[in-house]
């Protein structure tokens, strides 16, 4: 470490003093829920009244998810500031309302490049650069700098992966590192899986505890293990297992599957998360976290009967968590509209003219879905003159709102080839075209036009109305733009162009006035969408779907 960093070590330290930090990692599996039981407890440490953040490490070697192909990760979440991010980023937000940005995300290919550039400008001095120190001392300095921004409380970190695994090594040798730098001012909660042996009818803990051995081989003691299950387990297997990891049985929690993410800070408050954590840390836990707010939610989310269809027209359905932002956002609104969601997905590939009414006669409301490139996109086409013709409420969001332009075009201008140039290079109607910013740009990550922008929304349109309001920011993420040039055209046809940035004048939102609900963005609200403070489009269009059910 150079004398610089030294220095600014130091002022973080002295500034952040009380910075306490959380470090969450997991074993045995992968998809055991880190993210949710990270989301859960920030949840309850801010229902306490503390300031908290998280932050997820991801050990690969990609800058960001931003180029990755959601068969392989899932949905990309965009933060404000435009940061392509992992989709446990958007858990976060919906858990706790907070925004996050660049600084909550960070994979080993960030950590490397910042090393890497640090290295050509010669901040080493000559020195032979390493994965200790130079690697871990960077991501020491990221869980850090974090902490700095925004003066923190509590900064819980994820760390992606699974304990034993290459690629997270690293991560662990800087969370050891910075446990006993930090003393109490920072503990590990360890996530494991407890499976059930349907043959021999027995719960097995050796995989935990053969997992918490490798953590300790890394030099890090748990403090708290969460014991993820699928059936209740005995007290006395929780005994066992705090005896063989060195954790006091009452840090031994248990997350059995639950009928909905939001229920488990609940079932983590009702055994003492939170209290544990402000106890080992050195906090007096006062009273109970206010969770008012929370329990409304979950109440209307739990408690509604009449079920509402809506369906999701996307090519990515065979993995639902390339939708997860939209699909929760959907669980939002319907449990603020008093509905029980029945989320069908459609596959936009497999959707004819001869099966388009099968497919949608049954859906109260229909969501056509962002995406990239040609595969599946004459599916929604198909699927919007359908909807549009039968006045269904339609949500059309990025390239779903290009796509309706685009049906638009074709069907009621009379633009037999319009397209998006993203699609058609050639089209004589280029209603959808590169913005031109876009045009001189050849890299992939992180290049789209991204993060939240500010749009200025018609007084008497569908979208202020729902907002209550004409002045709004939402998140961004694409190249493509409505083509200003056809503006006129669709609106003398009855497609009302009423968002647009103030300062581009890019078009960010269309409706058609008139019908129920015939709406697309070319932002993605469901960004920001969250338990507590649902977004209004999604409000406003499941508001639509329940009136339409009513009166089929
Ligand atoms: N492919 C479109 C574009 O780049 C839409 C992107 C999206 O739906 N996120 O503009």
């Amino acid at each position: 470490m150079n004398a610089e960093e030294g220095s600014s070590a130091q002022t973080t330290e002295q500034k952040n003093v009380e910075t306490k930090y959380i470090f969450v990692t997991g074993g045995v599996v992968s998809s055991l829920g880190k993210g949710i039981i990270s989301s859960s407890l920030a949840r309850l440490l801010l229902s306490r009244g503390y300031k908290v953040t998280i932050q997820k490490f991801d050990p690969y070697i990609n800058i960001d998810p931003g180029t990755l192909n959601p068969y392989e990760h899932g949905e990309c979440y965009v933060t404000v500031d435009g940061h392509e991010a992992d989709l446990d980023l958007g858990h976060y937000e919906r858990f706790t309302s907070i925004h996050t940005t660049r600084a909550n995300n960070i994979t080993t290919g960030r950590i490397y490049q910042n090393v890497i550039d640090k290295e050509r400008r010669g901040d080493y001095l000559g020195k032979t650069v390493q994965i200790i120190p130079h690697i871990t001392d960077e991501i020491k300095r990221s869980v850090k700098l974090l902490a700095r921004q925004g003066d923190y409380d509590y900064v819980i970190t994820e760390i992606g992966g699974t304990v034993g695994d290459i690629e997270s090594t690293p991560f662990l040798e800087a969370v050891r590192q910075l446990r006993w730098e930090l003393g109490r001012n920072a503990l590990c909660v360890h996530l494991t899986y407890v499976p059930y042996l349907k043959a021999a009818k027995e719960l097995k803990t050796k995989p935990t505890q053969h997992s918490v051995k490798l953590l300790q081989q890394a030099g890090i003691q748990p403090d708290i293990l969460v014991l993820r299950t699928e059936k209740e387990l005995p007290a006395s297997m929780c005994r066992k297992v705090a005896q063989f990891c060195n954790v006091s049985p009452e840090a031994v929690i248990q997350s059995l599957d639950a009928p909905t993410i939001y229920e488990v800070p609940l079932m983590m408050h009702s055994q003492g998360l939170d209290r544990i954590v402000l106890e080992k840390t050195g906090e007096v836990p006062q009273g109970e976290p206010d969770l008012e707010a929370w329990n409304h939610f979950l109440r209307k989310l739990e408690g509604a009967e009449k079920e509402i269809h809506i369906g999701l027209v996307g090519k990515y359905v065979e993995l639902q968590d390339a939708y997860k932002s939209i699909s929760e956002s959907l669980s939002h609104a319907a449990a603020y509209c008093d509905r029980k969601l029945k989320l069908v997905y459609i596959h936009s590939e497999k959707l004819t003219e001869d099966n388009v009414e099968e497919k949608l006669a049954g859906m109260d409301g229909v969501i056509i879905a962002p995406g990239f490139g040609q595969r599946g996109i004459e599916g929604k086409f198909i699927a919007l003159r359908w909807l549009r013709e039968h006045d269904v409420p339609t949500f059309g969001i990025c390239l779903g709102m290009q796509c309706m332009v685009i049906e638009y075009a074709r069907n009621v201008l009379r633009m037999a080839d319009a397209n998006s140039t993203e699609m058609d290079p050639h089209t004589s109607h280029n209603v959808i075209d590169l913005m031109e910013e876009q045009k001189s740009i050849s890299n992939m990550g992180g290049t789209m036009r991204l993060g939240a922008y500010d749009c200025v929304l018609k007084e008497d349109s569908l979208a202020a109305g729902a907002y209550g309001r004409t002045d709004i920011r939402e998140r961004h993420r694409h190249r493509f733009e409505f083509n200003e040039d056809y503006r006129a055209r669709f609106e003398e046809a009855g497609m009302r162009c009423v968002g647009e940035n103030p300062d581009t004048h890019l078009v960010e939102v269309v409706e058609v006035p008139g019908k129920r609900w015939y709406l697309g963005t070319q932002y993605h609200p469901e960004y920001q969408s969250t338990v507590l403070h649902p977004n209004p489009l999604f409000v406003s269009f499941m508001k639509a779907a329940v009136s339409y059910s009513e009166r089929k």
